[in-house]
């Protein structure tokens, strides 16, 4: 492609975002309000949406930090394509995180903790969110690659986050098995009290198949540590081989005896089927696949963050319907995504018959202020031929928390 298409595909897309501001301005956008009313703190779905829930053991298993390391301290690193109009995708993408997460353009770091804060400060005491940090692309050899990253959050700042605020966060080391110094980082995390280790596998570069982590898998089985691993295909960050988040791709590490979180149930995307030909089937095929086998009952999990996207009610349907999987799901807000308007509606969950008119406006007014109590207003209430997710699945912290267990012998 020439420059010159470059740019006047460029400027249509200029466009569009000015239509999709404009649209967004009306009505769709995140208004991002401060305070929840008491009417809406004290509404009967209110209580109803936490009724048997113990939120001390409600974790959010799947949040992101956004930063654009403008604040000199954190580290964080975002690429400069997502502020040019020759990388469009990234470029309304990064207006999405925004305009999700509430942030001030101008103050990105410190404005998404603030907010965020400030958001779970309105959920019951005790409820916390697990922090991501995301590792860098890395090559072959294990080398760093800054150009082919789309953005860095580094372990320690998502280490710091929790230190300021720990009445509401955990944090989630992510570290690349290549690197050269991959044990004693994870070693090091793990001191550092991360409760779980994120991977995207095709972004950063990890073929979880690679005997290459062989050593990784053990030190994760013997700290006892799970990760949180996305499978199927991945549209907010996007390069890298798509190949790498095949579910098939993670026995090596069920093997190893490390638990595994599938992020979203696999709920987007498809995938080779190794064991059949290698014929193309939904990635939702592959995990349903392995959550089946008996071998690793104890080992894989599912989180439905993101189940609740536009797109994904047939996911959605379908794990509600295997209560026999419940007990090995987990909730994820994947946030700032609930923020993000457009990409979630509880009007669609209305004409699939798996929400009640009367939920309507309390989910709407609920999410202008608070996105975090959104999803989780939201995940309680639905339902689909009368199954509901049970309490268990938004009770994770036993999942995650290495000292859960000498807290129940206390
Ligand atoms: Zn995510």
């Amino acid at each position: 492609m020439t420059k010159q298409t470059n740019y006047a595909g460029a400027s249509q897309f200029a466009n569009a975002l000015t239509g999709l501001q404009a649209w967004l301005e009306s009505g769709h956008k995140n208004p991002s309000l401060v305070g929840m009313p008491e009417a809406l703190l004290q509404h009967p779905l209110m209580r109803q949406v936490w009724h048997g829930i113990d939120a001390t053991q409600v974790w959010d298993c799947h949040a992101h930090i956004i930063g654009s390391g403008d604040s000199g301290t954190s580290g964080a690193w975002a690429t400069p394509k997502m502020d040019s109009w020759l990388h469009p995708i990234l470029k309304i993408q990064k207006y999405f995180h925004i305009n999700g997460a509430g942030l001030d353009a101008h103050n990105e770091d410190t404005s998404f903790v603030a907010r965020l804060a400030h958001l779970s400060s309105e959920m019951p005491a005790g409820y916390k969110t697990m922090l991501f940090a995301f590792e860098w692309a890395h090559d072959e050899a294990g080398e760093q690659i800054k150009e082919d990253s789309i953005f860095h959050i580094p372990n320690d700042y998502a280490a710091k986050i929790v230190a300021q605020h720990p009445q509401h966060f955990e944090w989630v080391a992510s570290i690349h098995p290549y690197r050269a110094d991959a044990i004693d980082a994870l070693e090091q995390a793990h001191a550092q009290g991360a409760v779980a280790m994120k991977w995207l596998a095709s972004s950063m570069g990890i073929d979880p198949a690679s005997p290459k982590c062989t050593k990784f898998y053990q030190k994760m089985q013997m700290l006892d540590m799970p990760i949180i691993t996305h499978v199927g295909r991945e549209s907010a960050v996007p390069g890298g081989d798509l190949n790498f988040n095949n579910p098939l791709k993670t026995r090596h590490m069920l093997d190893a005896g490390v638990r595994i979180v599938m992020a979203h149930c696999a709920s987007d995307g498809f995938d080779e089927d190794y064991d059949n030909g290698n014929k193309i089937v939904t990635s939702f095929e592959l995990f349903a696949r392995m959550m089946d086998m008996p071998e690793y009952d104890k080992l894989l999990f599912g989180d439905i963050s993101a189940t609740t996207l536009f797109n994904h009610a047939w996911v959605l349907k379908h794990i509600l319907q295997r209560t026999d999987w419940h007990h090995r799901l987990h909730n994820g807000t994947d946030y700032p995504l609930p923020g993000v308007f457009p990409l979630i509606t509880s009007g669609q969950f209305y004409r699939e018959g798996m929400l009640a008119a009367e939920h309507l406006p309390f989910l709407k007014d609920v999410r202008k202020y608070n996105p975090i109590m959104f999803d989780f207003a939201m995940k309680r209430l639905l339902s689909f031929e009368g199954k509901q997710f049970p309490v268990s699945v938004f009770e994770t912290r036993r999942m995650f928390d290495k000292n859960y267990k000498m807290q129940l012998k206390e």
